[in-house]
């Protein structure tokens, strides 16, 4: 153990000082590890707390009682509430604005060492132990293999992890090829983490990765996922996708982008297809869906390329055919449907241009068929792809002009649906005097259509005068 070159850099909240020191005045070890302990001494607000004691997951659940819910049994882990009052903005607790948004818990693991890895993805049998530096062997990365005991304020770092966070670096705990033969996650995790840090992978664990990037296909799309949507928000996402193409990782979870590495385009472009993807994804800010649509709008280009008489390139529908292997992409990832629909449609807009003739009844139109906060992603993605190109500046005419013709159009009249019509089906069922059925509905939407183009119309004397000439033609 030492203790010199461990600087906390910052606080550790109250409720989890308090469940180390409660575990300690019990007899036993306990120790802040994992992620906690290298974000801390990176100054960086860590996202859960994770606990490592030699306390079996029974007495852990005896000591807090009513606020232990074993999570996670099987592997030894107990969540243990923090205190009422002591949670998130209450003021009470030191750190507490830590907990704002880093939850109400921490996990309390017993240092155990994991059994044979015979599928490459979990153990088959994980043992209890008593030892933290066994613990911190079954761990990934030496920069997660760190251990921490506030009180006697000692640091347990048996792989050298400490001196990899400072030279910022990811570096396997043991053997590159025998931790990702165990798990192949593992190789996706070292990619995320070298994204969210801004950290280098060292040149033998990066190696390993290159040679057995295709072991990543045993691993669930629930996982896959996990790590790949982490990638993509993180500050350094350039450098994870740089990496995902690199280790070859990208060619066996996303193969369609693969193949648009190294490909050349047309005229406006001075990059390749995917390093101009990749800058678009650098371009657009970090929310999920955002960034899964730069990373995808260019995805249709390899099967639409072709070349004219005079050799010039075209990728022709490519934003139609792209939106369609997007939404299939994200499919066999299990992403949510919603999801899906959101970024494939943004794929299959992209080029989109609006009529500049367009009335403020046509604004209004499309708007309440698109939605407003679907064509301010569009505005965004069209920005991003248009700087990323290398040739073009800001979200280009046309879309500056929709954005401002909306502002227009709403400022004269709201974006109105069936129910905001100051008359419903059954006035009109009673002034026709007709039976419910397709007509009444009929007249109603082009009542509402009329509304669109002149909001003034939208009072209950005027749309029945209307649904009676609409009844007579
Ligand atoms: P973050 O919370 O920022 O994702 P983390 O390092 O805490 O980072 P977790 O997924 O919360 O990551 O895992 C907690 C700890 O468990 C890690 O720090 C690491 O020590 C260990 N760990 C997680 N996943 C694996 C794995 N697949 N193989 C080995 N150890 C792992
Ligand atoms: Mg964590």
């Amino acid at each position: 153990m030492c203790s010199e070159s461990f600087a906390l850099k910052l606080e550790i909240p109250s409720p989890v000082l308090e469940i180390v020191n409660e575990l300690h005045h019990h007899g036993y070890q306990a120790f802040i590890v994992g992620g906690a302990v290298r974000d801390i001494q990176l100054g960086q607000r860590p996202k859960d707390w994770d606990i490592a004691t030699d306390a079996l997951p029974e007495d852990v659940e005896s000591i807090f009682g009513e606020r232990a819910i074993p999570t996670g049994e099987r592997f030894g882990t107990i969540t243990v509430v923090f205190h009422r009052g002591e949670k998130a903005g209450s003021g009470q607790a030191k750190g507490a604005d830590y907990l704002e948004e880093d939850g109400h818990a921490a996990e309390v693991t017993t240092f155990r060492s994991d059994g044979i890895y015979s599928d490459g993805r979990r153990p088959d049998s994980v043992s209890f132990s008593s030892s933290i530096e066994e613990d911190l062997a079954r761990r990934d990365f030496t920069i997660n293999a760190l251990a921490y005991d506030p009180f006697r304020h000692e640091i347990v770092d048996p792989f050298n992890g400490m001196r990899d966070l400072r030279e910022r670096r990811i570096s396997c705990v043991g053997k590159p090829e025998a931790r990702f033969k165990e798990d192949a996650l593992r190789m996706l995790r070292a990619v995320r983490l070298a994204a969210e840090l801004s950290f280098e992978i060292c040149p033998d664990t990066k190696h390993a990765i290159l040679s057995m990037a295709h072991s990543i296909t045993k691993i669930s799309k629930e996982r896959i996922r996990a790590e790949l949507d982490r990638m993509l928000v993180s500050p350094d996402v350039k450098r994870g996708l740089d990496l995902l193409q690199g280790t070859g990782l990208l060619g066996h979870i996303i193969p369609e982008l693969q193949q648009t590495v190294g490909m050349e385009q047309g005229s406006n472009h001075i990059h390749t297809v995917w390093r101009h993807t990749m800058d678009a994804v650098c371009r657009i800010e970090p929310a999920l869906a955002l960034r899964l649509a730069a990373l995808l709008h260019d995805v249709g280009k390899p099967a639409t390329l072709s070349r004219d008489e005079q050799g010039r390139i075209w990728f022709h529908h490519h934003d139609i055919v792209g939106a369609e292997i997007a939404a299939s992409i994200m499919r066999r990832l299990g992403y949510p449907s919603d999801l899906i629909t959101h970024v494939s449609s943004l794929i299959k807009y992209h080029m989109f241009r609006f009529n500049t003739e367009a009335t403020d009844g046509d604004i209004r139109r499309l708007v309440a068929q698109l939605g407003l906060d679907f064509i301010y992603d569009l505005a965004k993605l069209r920005e991003a792809d248009r700087e990323a190109t290398g040739t073009m500046h800001g979200m280009g005419e046309n879309m500056t002009l929709l954005l401002h013709r909306i502002r227009e159009a709403l400022a004269r009249g709201p974006i109105l649906h069936l129910k905001d019509l100051a008359i419903d089906g059954s006035d009109i069922m009673d002034i026709l005097n007709i039976p419910p059925g397709p007509k009444v509905g009929a007249i109603l939407h082009r009542l509402l259509d009329m509304v669109m183009d002149d909001p003034s119309l939208n009072t209950k004397e005027k749309l029945l005068e209307l649904a009676r000439e609409l009844n007579n033609h």
